[in-house]
């Protein structure tokens, strides 16, 4: 295929493409690299139209070499609903969301765990380990599953019931830990070795973000090839994120799209902002969050390891880093879930909740055209909405 190597993020040191990688020697995330203009000659905006209806449809950018090892379940190629009646209650009629709670297991962490199991299968590995705040973790069950490779799961214990259910019964062996996400990446890393098994964690090996960056080819194609102006995403380890701006430079580099890009926002919970305190603060790296505590499992990320690559990506852009309370995301899971129909994740409502202050504070102007991420559906999350 066109993977030409694999690159470190921090130092740009080139690695030798097919073999298996977590960090790079620096400890930072290792990114894949593609010859873009031989990938361009088959991989046109014309013959996007008879493609899978999936995010296998972008082949050529992604980094499986054989189509017998991959893994698909039919992720990705998710709905952009145009959320007319949403946008109505902020005066905007621009306002579309992303709807990657119909992605098989109900996240958008599919997207992830189906670059990363199938790279896993290529490169012959059999057992995959993951620390996980919920989603990924039910996710990798599903794709190991598939592929028939055994999966690890470490969860905290107070992970929402419907995610650890799910990975038991695909199959993995699941682990509770008393802690957070930090402290099951801690149990993984100090066992794996002895075990056999292969790190999946978020960014810590390379495939999980090809996967992901996939939602900013979607976006493209489903705008017609003219990005949005603003994108809101809910960040925890920010592989979306990180990801979606790598497929905006590869479009640029095929001749898709011009330079122009989406102004990012990073939201996260007002319990748990790494990534909004250390933009705030101007630095250029997130120290850990202490007492991290959120019912958005999927942003209780007290430390992510692509911290300065996000950092880096919102003060380019143009865009900021905003938290939300709980109690807010709560509140608008109801008023999208009555507007649009959308059952979304407290993650997905945070964005919304997001956008308001965004309106407020005069971020975003109500003639723009947003894009909310609603990163997975609300039936994992009965606690929150209120199930004893
Ligand atoms: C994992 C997760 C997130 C955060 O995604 P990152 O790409 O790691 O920042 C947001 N929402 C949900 C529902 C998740 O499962």
């Amino acid at each position: 295929m066109f993977v030409t190597h694999l690159e470190c993020s921090k130092t740009g040191k080139i690695y030798e493409a097919n073999k298996i990688y977590n960090l790079s020697e620096v400890g930072k995330p290792l990114l894949v690299r593609y010859d873009l203009q031989a990938a361009a000659k088959t991989l046109t905006k014309d013959v996007l139209k008879g493609r899978v209806s999936s995010l296998w449809r972008y082949r050529e950018v992604m980094p499986v070499i054989h189509n017998e090892n991959i893994v698909s379940l039919g992720e990705g190629w998710t709905p952009l609903p145009h959320a007319k009646r949403l946008g109505a209650l902020v005066g905007m009629s621009e306002l579309f969301i992303k709807d990657e709670g119909l992605n098989p297991t109900g996240s958008f962490k599919a997207r992830g765990q189906t670059a990363a199991i199938s790279m896993a299968k290529e490169l012959g590995v059999k057992k995959v380990a993951i620390p996980t705040a919920g989603n990924a973790g039910g996710a990798m069950s599903a794709y190991a599953a598939a592929a028939g490779l055994e999966a690890y799961v470490f969860m905290p214990r107070d992970t929402p019931a419907a995610c650890r259910i799910e990975c038991e019964q695909l199959g993995a062996q699941v682990t509770l830990i008393d802690g957070l996400i930090t402290d099951c990446g801690a149990e993984v890393a100090r066992r794996k070795e002895a075990e056999g098994w292969f790190d999946v964690s978020t960014l810590k090996e390379p495939y999980r973000i090809e996967g992901k960056k996939t939602m900013g080819y979607e976006l493209a194609e489903q705008f017609g090839w003219e990005l949005p102006d603003v994108i809101l995403y809910p960040t925890g380890g920010g592989t979306g994120l990180v990801g979606m701006w790598k497929a905006f430079d590869e479009m640029e580099g095929m001749g898709w799209i011009d330079s122009k890009r989406p102004r990012m926002f990073s939201v996260q919970a007002a319990g748990c902002a790494p990534i909004v305190r250390a933009y705030d603060n101007g630095w250029d790296e997130a120290p850990e969050f202490e007492n991290a505590h959120t019912a958005a499992s999927g942003l209780r990320v007290p430390k992510a390891v692509g911290d300065f690559i996000m950092l880096n990506i919102l003060r380019t852009s143009g865009g900021g880093a905003i938290s939300v309370t709980d109690e807010e995301m709560v509140a608008d899971t109801k008023i999208v879930g009555a507007a649009e129909g959308i059952f979304c994740a407290p993650e997905g409502a945070a964005c919304f909740s997001a956008l308001k202050k965004l309106l407020a504070s005069g971020q975003v102007a109500t003639k723009e055209r947003v894009v909310l991420f609603n990163t997975g559906t609300g039936l994992k999350y009965l606690e929150a909405y209120g199930l004893k």
